[in-house]
């Protein structure tokens, strides 16, 4: 029987794996589908305390897993695919791969997957010119124009990081004003290589002779004006949705956008014994270092259960 198990190695798992294998409770981690978390996907991180000069996402990352390995914690690539509380208290985990877990305490830190558009022909694109990822595929588009879709953060810095290599960056955005935080917003804007396509929708992906993206259809919602635009990726940035589709069945309480509902002031959701930290139960912050701060309240909260036990 484990003490506790962590689901998730973003910030918010790698944390949790800090402050649970310091305090000598021997943490199993179990990774999800994105080892490493959001972060692994983005490049610089300049707003991360203790990095005057900015980190790589995925060092940091890397850093975090080193750091909680370090004091013993253990890692299995694995999906938890369903958690259940035992009527003895403690819990069961079972994986897709076929291994069952024991664990007294549990600490869900799985964070949240990228949004695509809904389009029909969407998810046989990916990876033929549609992406949620400019990190991991930005660089496949050189001297040529991709659209990014989005007003957020995530929009801005995907376009910002996407103008080292594309011949043309446009910006998508179903309103006139960009969601995205003030000094993100300034850098697009005033960079001459991006240029905003304001009140637009993408309603269709156009594909060439070998099945890649060649172009979208976009309609302007404000004058109804259908264009085609042509680009051979798009970089789809419109958000998240938080990973507790294993959850289902297990009584863990989630709001309506299906994120674990914490109680309050701390990490501790309606079962006993189960906690959740970073943007599995965010969708205010969602920030790296807000996930890692969460991490550690529910490591200090599941140390106490434990202590308690
Ligand atoms: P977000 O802030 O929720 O922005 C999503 C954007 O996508 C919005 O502009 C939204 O439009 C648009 N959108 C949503 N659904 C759409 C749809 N179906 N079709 C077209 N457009 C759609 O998400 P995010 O940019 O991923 O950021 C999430 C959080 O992480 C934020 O708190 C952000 O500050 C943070 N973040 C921080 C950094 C950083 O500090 N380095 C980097 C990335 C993200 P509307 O504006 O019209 O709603």
């Amino acid at each position: 029987m484990e003490n506790v198990i962590i689901i998730g190695t973003g910030c918010a798992g790698w944390t949790a794996a800090i402050y649970t294998a310091r305090a000598n409770l021997n943490p199993l981690v179990l990774a999800g589908e994105q080892p490493g978390g959001q972060l692994t996907t983005t490049t610089e991180v300049e707003n991360f305390p203790g990095f005057p000069e900015g980190i790589q996402g995925p060092e940091l990352m890397m850093n975090m897993q080193k750091q909680a390995e370090k004091f013993g914690t253990r890692v299995e690539y694995d999906l938890v695919s369903s958690v259940k509380k035992e009527n003895e208290g403690h819990f069961t985990l079972e994986t897709q791969g076929g291994t069952t877990h024991q664990a007294k305490a549990v600490i869900v830190a799985t964070g949240a997957i990228p949004r695509y558009l809904g389009l029909e022909n969407e998810m046989s694109l990916v990876g033929h010119g549609v992406t949620s990822c400019a990190t991991c595929d930005g660089a496949f588009y050189p001297d040529v124009p991709v659209a990014v879709i989005g007003g957020g953060d995530s929009a801005c810095e995907e376009a910002d990081f996407l103008t080292k290599f594309a011949s043309r960056v446009y910006l998508v955005h179903r309103r006139d004003e960009l969601r995205a935080s003030k000094i993100m917003a300034d850098r697009v804007l005033g960079n001459e290589k991006i240029e905003p396509v304001w009140d637009s929708e993408v309603k269709e992906y156009l594909t060439d002779d070998e099945g890649e993206v060649r172009a979208v259809t976009l309609l302007n919602n404000k004058t109804n004006e259908s264009s085609e635009l042509e680009v051979k990726c798009v970089f789809v940035a419109i958000g998240h949705d938080p990973a507790t589709g294993f959850l289902d069945g297990s009584g863990v309480a989630l709001d309506d956008e299906k994120y674990i509902i914490q109680n309050g002031h701390d990490t501790k959701s309606n079962i006993e014994g189960l906690f959740s930290a970073g943007d599995v139960s965010d969708h205010v912050y969602r920030q790296a270092i807000t996930a890692a701060g969460n991490g550690c309240q529910a490591a200090l909260d599941a140390e106490r259960y434990l202590a308690a036990l």
